[in-house]
């Protein structure tokens, strides 16, 4: 018996409660973006009917009403995060954003010739292009920690590349493409110990456990609201106070500025530093509210069914031949990327979608991590808190069709 009910959680998805291609919908794609409850939806309508203006800016009602609603989700962000301050919530587009404004602010004015950045093999793409970017301008190396067989990285490697000429360590809380939790309290630890920085990249731990950046003693922690449940197009870096202090703004315009004449500008304090322009008001409302809903769900039972889901999987894939786990981490969240013999990960994809069945295929913005694995890409299930072991048996059941039609 399980002690999270998803069957109610799944209620508060109204995007759940349809059919495709004549089967209802089961939608197993939550690592590339989750869908959004009742909750998120009603506070952005809410927000553009009663609410709508710019923020920080007009003398009336409704500017300031946005405006509250805009910083009391910041405060909910921080105290999300176990932030000690909301000035160092700074709201980006998502996690892309969030490393682009670090490598270009951070990175460009603190790496220098023949400084090392190290990432391993299981970054997403967002977490690997703008550190060669930066690193390239500035003399300074992108370098891959070695990921071992099972997905998990390679932590004696990492020891042997670590030295004081190793400014920043970026690598994601959990691997999109496998799931992998990676041990990251253990290798801020390690990268501390040579004055290293250290970026956490939450994409994919955001929906699935409460967070503490001050425990974990990461320098930069940055998540993605469209996974946890919240709208597109916003996200949040935080940042250690005196390190977003000292950076540079990233993109300069209204907002971001203290004063501005022809002689000189000088910049706005934290957060707004590094928030030029209108921001995504309503992005921010929705991603307010999505973490009030997941507040308001026990969420150790909701880690425990998803874990329940994973190992569900596990079990039932191990009577079908031909079907193959890409990686076997230590420790995985909800995430099963596979092969299946004899059938392309993009068929396998396509037959399950005939049955209604949502999964991603590809590489998932992870070609370092297909090159060692030598595949092109797999099919990957994802799971979150609405899904429950019927979805997993129609996997199953998909897959087995799949086999049937190519085997
Ligand atoms: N990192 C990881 C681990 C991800 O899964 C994703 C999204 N697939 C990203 C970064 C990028 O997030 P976004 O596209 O929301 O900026």
């Amino acid at each position: 018996t399980q002690a999270f009910d998803a069957a109610a959680v799944r209620a508060d998805f109204p995007i759940l409660q349809q059919e495709v291609n004549g089967h209802p919908l089961i939608y197993l794609d939550n690592a590339a973006t989750t869908q959004k409850p009742n909750a998120v939806i009603d506070a952005i309508t809410d927000y553009y009917r009663n609410d709508n203006a710019n923020v920080h800016r007009g003398a009336h009602a409704l500017s300031d009403r946005a405006t509250q609603k805009f910083e009391a989700a910041r405060e909910a962000v921080a105290a999300f995060l176990n932030s000690p301050s909301s000035r160092q919530v700074i709201w980006v587009r998502g996690v892309t954003e969030a490393v682009n404004l670090v490598a270009n602010t951070w990175g460009r004015s603190e790496l220098r010739e023949g400084d090392r950045v190290l990432l391993p093999y299981l970054e997403h793409h967002s977490d690997i292009v703008p550190w060669q970017m930066v690193c390239a301008e500035t003399g300074s190396s992108v370098e891959p920690i070695p990921v071992l067989e099972s997905g998990d990285i390679d932590l004696d490697a990492l020891d042997s590349m670590l030295d004081e000429r190793v400014k920043m360590v970026a690598l994601n809380h959990v691997s999109n493409a496998l799931g992998t939790v990676n041990p990251v309290q253990q290798i801020i630890g390690k990268a501390k110990a040579v004055g290293a920085k250290v970026f956490i990249d939450g994409a994919q731990a955001v929906a699935h456990w409460p967070l503490d950046v001050q425990a974990l003693g990461c320098d930069f922690y940055a998540f993605s609201g469209h996974k946890l449940f919240g709208p597109t197009g916003i996200g949040a870096l935080w940042g250690r106070e005196e390190l977003l202090d000292a950076m540079p703004p990233f993109l300069g315009g209204g907002e971001m500025i203290e004063t501005v004449s022809f002689s000189g500008t000088t910049f706005n304090t934290l957060p707004f530093k590094f928030e030029a322009g209108t921001p995504n008001i309503a992005g921010v409302i929705g991603l307010g509210a999505a973490i009030d809903y997941v507040q308001s769900l026990d969420r150790a039972a909701a880690a425990a069914h998803e874990q329940d889901l994973l190992e569900y999987t596990l079990a039932l894939a191990a009577d079908i031949d031909g079907l193959s786990r890409v990686g076997h981490p230590r420790e995985a969240v909800g995430i099963y990327s596979f092969l299946l013999a004899g059938c392309h990960p993009s068929d396998v994809g396509m037959l399950l979608d005939q049955q209604g069945i949502a999964v991603r295929t590809g590489h998932h913005c992870a070609q370092p991590l297909m090159a060692h694995y030598g595949v092109p890409g797999t099919a990957r299930a994802s799971y979150t808190i609405y899904n429950t072991r019927e979805d997993v048996d129609a996997l199953m059941a998909g897959i087995r069709k799949a086999k049937a039609l190519f085997g």
